[in-house]
């Protein structure tokens, strides 16, 4: 078996195993976000749901699946350890996609609800394992982190195109009979989950020690294993939850008393765990705390893309860009881009830090903040391009995606990575399941921003409705830049709490 030392001494760009939780992650994408593009749609055309019902729902589901990645990276700090957790998580997706595949008209919400756990307990986990490769003061971990992302991406574009087009019937429907196209679309999603899985169980011997079970100690200092009653006891306590969530994404009002209650209890459960921690580790963990409350914000303007963005592109865009569709760029375009650059921009990293000037973690934040902002400027921009039927072009959206990708990938791999660097070694799976619980105030701040900008009144044209939505991201641009120049600004207090850590 390999050793940490071994493992963390790798020579070149990337460690080898990286590459085993690349393609694990990249499968588990696959399935999610496979899943996660069928779920409008499907609601409103197979379930017959008003669109706004279905779209609320649809919120609730994020909502829950990253507000579940902290129950999933708390169990596995103090239970089940890393890889026990991605390999229970994987399971109960499996379990959530082949119920959905068997039949998804009578058991929708139980084939979700599984899902929504078991990506709580795969997903925060299989990102903590990846800074498990690198010794604390490796420079070389971001570019890891970024690499990571495009396997991410890379699973997302392939799921979400690949599912939905075959559930509609626009991909290989002489082969499929028509009554079964649904079920196909969602099984593709538990087969590749199987393959998620198979390539971890068969590639993770070469993670040494990393990712098993915590133990122990006693008083004198000696360790023992965590007691089977526990870890039996975290995987009936997540099938408890499945009919709760089931109840609760029916009801989306359930909701938002959930969301209300979760952030202000965990906040308090982190201040007790910062209680037990020395003073320098516990300025770390604010630092992490400031990352974590801005990426609310970043999240809350860039998740418009599956609510507010696909409803201008369904009515404000044309197809100047290859005669491609709309709605289809809006929903892959970014994963699209992150394929190509988060590898290059990695290597970017590596090149400025060997010339010792890679900006440090919060400047790239700020740089993350201002991309994104400048992106939804060009957004408003597109209506300097529009017609007097208020349809304007693809192509000037698309370049919008463009910058905010750029964002994105200033922020979101980077935020992975320096969750690893600031938390203590006791606390690592919670913490990253912390940052993904951010991701869940986003998705729930965007559907509200989102309903906002929805202002299309009956007898209002598309005309209006472009002034209304470009006003719209013009502010959500301005506020973007002033978070990111805040950011750069308090960056000086920010790199104190962080110390060593860049
Ligand atoms: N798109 C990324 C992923 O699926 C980011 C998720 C997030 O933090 O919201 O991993």
């Amino acid at each position: 078996m390999n050793t940490l030392e071994q493992i963390q001494n790798f020579k070149g760009k990337y460690p080898k195993q990286i590459w085993s939780l690349f393609f694990s992650e990249m499968w588990e994408r696959f399935c999610f976000y496979g899943m996660r593009g069928m779920l409008v749609f499907f609601m409103i055309d197979q379930l017959n749901f008003e669109e706004t019902a279905a779209n609320l729902q649809y919120g609730a589901t994020q909502a829950f699946v990253y507000a579940f990645t902290f129950v999933g990276g708390l169990f596995a700090d103090k239970i089940l350890g890393f890889r026990k957790s991605l390999f229970w998580g994987g399971i109960l997706m499996i379990v959530g996609s082949l119920i959905l595949a068997t039949d998804p008209h009578q058991f929708f919400f139980l084939g979700i609800a599984f899902t929504v756990v078991g990506t709580g307990f795969f997903k925060p986990n299989i990102s903590t394992m990846v800074g498990k490769l690198y010794k604390s003061d490796d420079s070389r971990r971001d570019a890891g982190f970024s690499l990571f992302y495009a396997g991410i991406n890379l699973g997302a574009l392939l799921g979400g195109y690949l599912c939905i087009a075959i559930g509609k019937g626009e991909m290989l429907s002489s082969v499929i009979a028509e009554g079964a196209r649904w079920n196909v679309a969602f099984g593709l999603a538990a087969i590749v989950m199987v393959i998620s899985l198979i390539n971890f169980v068969f590639t993770q011997r070469s993670l040494g020690p990393i990712g098993l079970q915590p133990q122990m100690m006693r008083l004198d200092g000696t360790y023992y294993p965590i007691e089977k009653w526990k870890e039996y006891g975290v995987y009936i306590l997540s099938l408890v939850f499945v009919p709760l969530i089931m109840v609760m994404v029916a009801k989306t009002e359930y909701t938002d008393y959930f969301m209300w209650t979760i952030g202000p209890l965990v906040l308090i459960y982190l201040f007790y765990e910062m209680s037990k921690v020395n003073a320098a580790e516990r300025k770390k963990l604010w630092a992490a705390l400031i990352f974590i409350l801005f990426s609310i914000l970043f999240w809350g303007i860039y998740e418009q893309s599956g609510g507010s963005l696909s409803i201008f592109a369904a009515k404000n865009l044309n197809k100047d860009l290859f005669g491609l569709d709309p709605n289809g760029v809006n929903n892959s375009a970014g994963a699209f881009f992150i394929i190509f650059l988060a590898p290059l921009i990695g290597l970017l990293w590596i090149w400025l830090s060997k010339r010792k000037i890679e900006p440090n973690t919060v400047i790239k934040f700020g740089l993350g903040f201002i991309f994104l902002g400048l992106g939804y400027y060009v957004l408003f921009a597109t209506r300097l391009f529009a017609d007097l039927q208020g349809v304007t072009s693809l192509n000037i959206f698309t370049i919008a995606l463009l910058v905010i990708t750029l964002g994105e990938l200033c922020l979101s791999p980077i935020g992975l990575s320096i969750m690893t660097k600031l938390s203590t070694e006791k606390l690592q799976g919670m913490m990253m399941g912390l940052w993904f619980l951010a991701s869940a105030y986003g998705q729930y701040v965007a559907g509200i921003i989102g309903a906002n900008l929805a202002t299309a009144k009956e007898g209002s044209t598309n005309y209006d409705a472009l002034i209304a939505y470009t006003d719209g991201y013009k502010q959500l641009g301005i506020y973007a830049v002033i978070a990111g120049v805040l950011l750069i600004l308090i960056s000086p207090i920010v790199k104190k709490l962080m110390q060593d850590v860049k």
